[in-house]
């Protein structure tokens, strides 16, 4: 029962692991892709709320809007999801000028805008007419990479030790420290590790079964006389 805990919690963390490596990768890969191609993707709702998220220049900009001629004007924009993608980035995140907003904060290529209820000059009405409300968010995607990075680089420093220390298990040597415990399996000399056995023993030598192997070897030694 507790072995298959343990079973349970090595496989959830190997997927976690896996998963989080996969996601960096292609957040990374994604963030280049978008210094070439924009990216764009657009949800409308029945009420007139716009959720949209540009991806361009390394950046991720997620809209959150909401516009009285998208609910009271018919035919309004259609309802449902669009997505495109540009030769060339849509949009330069960093250089977006909203008017007036009640809240900014950029810092390091991340921030936030809130924008509420205000209709805007003459210059933007066409687009976008009446009052208005959004949130933005801006998030650089190295940001959203270092979050799976995180994990990603636990896991592989985990399974690194896992690796070496079953390989030094196998040699006959300390998994700690790498000494040689062959004359000595019970307890490192070196470091005082005592070595227990793995918890999945495959074809390993547990300390045990190496200390009846010693002993064995030397009464083979005794009657070879
Ligand atoms: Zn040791």
């Amino acid at each position: 029962m507790r072995r298959n805990k343990l079973h349970l919690r090595r496989w959830l963390f190997n997927c976690a692991g896996a998963l989080s490596l996969v996601l960096c990768v292609g957040v990374l890969g994604l963030g280049v892709h978008t210094h070439y191609r924009g990216l764009y993707l657009e949800w409308h709702t029945h009420a007139g709320d716009r959720y949209s998220a540009v991806a361009s220049r390394g950046t991720i900009v997620a809209e959150q809007e909401w516009n009285e001629i998208y609910s009271s004007l018919a035919p309004g924009p259609v309802e449902g999801f669009e997505l495109y993608s540009a030769a060339g980035p849509l949009v330069d995140p960093a250089g977006w000028q909203w008017p007036a907003p009640d809240w900014e904060a950029r810092m390091l290529g991340y921030g936030v805008v809130i924008h509420r209820s205000k209709s805007l000059g003459p210059r933007l009405q066409s687009v976008r007419p009446g009052p208005w409300q959004s949130t933005v968010l801006i998030l650089p995607i190295w940001l959203l990479a270092a979050l799976f990075a995180a994990p990603s680089g636990l896991w592989l420093y985990r399974w690194s030790a896992r690796r070496q220390r079953r390989r030094r298990l196998g040699a006959g040597l300390c998994p700690t420290c790498g000494y040689d415990v062959r004359a000595t399996p019970d307890r490192c000399p070196e470091c005082g590790t005592i070595p227990s056995p793995p918890h999945n023993p495959p074809m390993q030598r547990t300390g045990a079964a190496g200390k009846l192997l010693t002993v064995r070897t030397r009464l083979d030694r005794g009657s070879g006389h």
